[in-house]
């Protein structure tokens, strides 16, 4: 039944009257949004650049004008405005990514429950991305959210990275490091908390406040304000709004919730105070990442992340950065990360803005390669943070043409159809925990070529170590050209051949033949080989290509020094760019030896790449006697190192018999090259 209407009120006029404002207010906003639809597929038929900063000035300073001219704040009005034009922003953006269509249901997974920061953030985003058409699914913990993403689960994932007032969120960044995700999108979402309680509660009966700890520590001073009243942590704003639908607390009457205004109207709590934070900005940055990266549209305002490593060294870092400060390139984020297995050597997290492909950042990137030990492109998305004044970052600058970024190892075009790459500065060094390689040093890996036993494995580590050798090499898994032969002690060899290297201080060096092994292999060997008959395994090269752990690229034997380096950008490509070349021996028409060591290979690569160069003589000669004088050769043509088949009883080998050198051949073999290192002016 109606409610008599009470005549005399005279509020009720007035009312209507705002009633009937904000209905045209609506009215307007959409009439507002049709537009700025159509101005969008117009741009998007005629491919022309979305954002327009000149004209967004010109709206704003008039929308200012007139709202001032009218008796509204300025303030007021550039907040409002700032809202729609975003919002209109992102429309277009949707337009021109072609998102939007029917039947593109997507899945997104977040950390939290309906109501929670995440899923609101999740489902602004994610409408943007398919209309109406998505599904939002909750996690317990942001683990669980990228299990779920991994196994296929959901398509995409939404995890919070910072907080305006709270800072890095560290088990979401530890999380996209551990795992191969891409970041596709962001968003930036503005926390508002409010006070929620069961209905009809008051201001007066609040005995507990319970909430995320974070969000009490934001509501610092309002919490103050309130006398006896005990703070509750709860795991999460939404769960603690549903903790107050039923149960005890709902019962005493005594506890209320801080929560977002959307959790409090979900489960049916009246809301007593708002805008309760400190600060009036509170903003959480949230990241949407994906199984496979995806490129927005090169018209869009875009950010690029990236994880990289550099060397221990004085000024390191600086150099880095400085690659993009020469680029013009704003840097929006740098985080350090510690690495486990590393003390006190740090992976970076950093953003920046620009589309990885505009030429500025492109050439940019490729000369960051050139200065870190590992870089991985974590993804490049629509940026939606903007600047705290409400002005509109500068518009991207204008792409003429989307550049692939240029290879990074090779210096000179070997033939017409390679790419072009300019000349590196700097030679690149590789490092493996105590040795470096490369930086006018000479280093020496040596030991069987397959791992025996324990006790061989042992003896051989005490015999090179004795002889200089700084690395320990050693198969477990090994590429035999005959099924007959001896096929090496797989994850045993493995076992074996860390204990080695672990009793005489011996980074070693053992070979990865397939996709399957890498996990063992990353596990046990400090360098991983790619031997000669895998050169051309790309799918290999590729998975290889996204570790970070050093590997020694054989050259294939009858591949070409072209065919070589493009091998090893499948490496660097990936983003890891610890990688040395090994000249082993080519097949020719000469049988006299196994292969044809071609030294000459060694200033060519100089000349064609700034990647370290070291020589395997062994396999090359596959004689004991001939290894000596090309080992010796190899020194004296410049290579930054040799990696030499070793074994304490050569006569017992399992494999490689003829080319093992003996103890007293290294010995002799060392005493050769010492003198030839020195003369260069080589540290060994
Ligand atoms: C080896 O180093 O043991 C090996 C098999 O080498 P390559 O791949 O060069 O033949
Ligand atoms: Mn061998």
């Amino acid at each position: 039944m109606e409610q008599p209407i009470n005549q005399t009120d005279p509020l009720d006029p007035i009312r209507k009257e705002i009633d009937e404002a904000d209905r045209q207010l609506i009215q307007i906003l959409a009439r507002r949004f049709d537009a700025v639809k159509r101005v969008g597929s117009i741009k998007r038929a005629e491919e022309q650049p979305l954002l327009d900063t000149e004209r967004e000035r010109r709206v704003q300073a008039s929308w200012i004008q007139d709202a001032e001219a009218l008796g509204l704040a300025a303030p007021f009005a550039r907040r409002v405005l700032k809202e729609i034009l975003n919002h209109s922003r992102r429309m277009q953006e949707s337009l021109i990514e072609n998102r939007q269509g029917p039947g593109r249901r997507i899945r997104c997974g977040y950390q939290g429950q309906p109501g929670s920061y995440s899923a609101l953030a999740a489902s602004h985003l994610l409408a943007f991305r398919s209309g109406a058409e998505s599904a939002m699914e909750g996690y317990l913990s942001f683990q669980d959210v990228g299990r779920a993403l991994l196994n296929g689960d959901v398509d995409y994932g939404l995890l919070p990275v910072e907080n305006s007032i709270g800072g890095s969120i560290a088990d979401v960044n530890r999380l996209i490091c551990d795992h191969a995700l891409h970041i596709v999108d962001e968003e930036v979402w503005q926390v508002e908390h409010v006070l929620a309680v069961p209905p009809g509660m008051e201001l007066a009966d609040i005995r507990v406040i319970r909430s995320h700890p974070a969000a009490l520590t934001q509501c610092e001073t309002f919490l103050s304000s309130m006398e006896d009243v005990r703070r509750e942590p709860w795991s999460d704003t939404a769960t603690a709004a549903e903790s107050l639908k039923e149960g005890p607390a709902r019962e005493r009457r005594d506890t209320a919730a801080i929560c977002s205004e959307e959790a409090a109207r979900l489960h049916g709590l009246d809301v007593l105070a708002r805008s309760l934070a400190d600060r009036e900005c509170n903003e959480t940055r949230f990241l949407l990442v994906a199984r496979e990266p995806e490129m927005p549209d090169p018209r869009l305002h875009c950010k690029t992340s990236m994880l990289f490593r550099v060397n221990h060294h004085e000024g390191a870092l600086v150099h880095a950065l400085e690659v993009f400060a020469q680029a013009k390139v704003n840097l929006t984020r740098i985080e350090s990360r510690p690495q486990p297995d590393m003390p006190w050597e740090y992976l970076f997290f950093v953003d920046v803005e620009g589309h990885m492909e505009a030429p500025n950042l492109a050439g940019a990137l490729v000369k960051l390669r050139s200065c870190c030990s590992h870089l991985r492109m974590l993804g490049c998305y629509p940026s939606r943070t903007r600047k705290q004044d409400g002005h509109l970052d500068a518009a991207p600058a204008p792409v003429p043409a989307l550049v692939r970024p240029e290879p990074v190892c090779i210096r000179e075009v070997p033939a017409e159809t390679a790419p072009v790459a300019k000349p590196h500065p700097a030679r690149s060094s590789v490092r493996i925990g105590p040795v470096t390689l490369g930086e006018g040093r000479f280093v020496l890996i040596s030991g069987p070529c397959a791992v025996e036993s324990l006790e061989q494995i042992v003896d051989a580590a005490r015999m090179v170590r004795a002889n200089g050798a700084t690395m320990l090499r050693g198969g477990a898994f090994k590429p035999r050209t005959s099924p007959h032969a001896f096929q090496g002690l797989g994850q045993q060899g493995l076992v074996y051949l860390r204990e080695a290297g672990r009793q005489f201080e011996l980074p070693t060096v053992t070979e990865v033949l397939t996709i399957e092994d890498i996990p063992a292999v990353m596990e046990y060997a400090d360098v991983l080989q790619v031997g000669a008959r895998n050169m051309h395994n790309f799918a290999l090269l590729k998975e290889l290509g996204k570790l970070d752990k050093p590997i020694i690229l054989k050259r294939g034997m009858s591949a070409t020094i072209k065919e070589f380096l493009l091998a090893a950008e499948y490496l660097l490509n990936g983003g890891n760019l610890q990688v040395i070349l090994c000249e082993r021996g080519i097949r020719t028409f000469e049988t006299s030896t196994r292969a044809t060591l071609d030294l000459s290979a060694v200033p060519v690569l100089k000349r064609l790449t700034h990647l370290p160069i070291i020589v395997d003589p062994s396999h090359a000669a596959g004689d004991r006697e001939l290894v000596i004088p090309l080992a010796l050769a190899a020194a004296a043509a410049g290579a930054d190192g040799l990696i030499v088949e070793a074994h304490p009883r050569p006569a017992e080998a399992l494999c490689d018999k003829e080319q093992a050198l003996s103890p007293d051949d290294l010995e002799h073999m060392v005493a050769g090259l010492r003198p030839i290192v020195a003369a260069q002016g080589r540290v060994w």
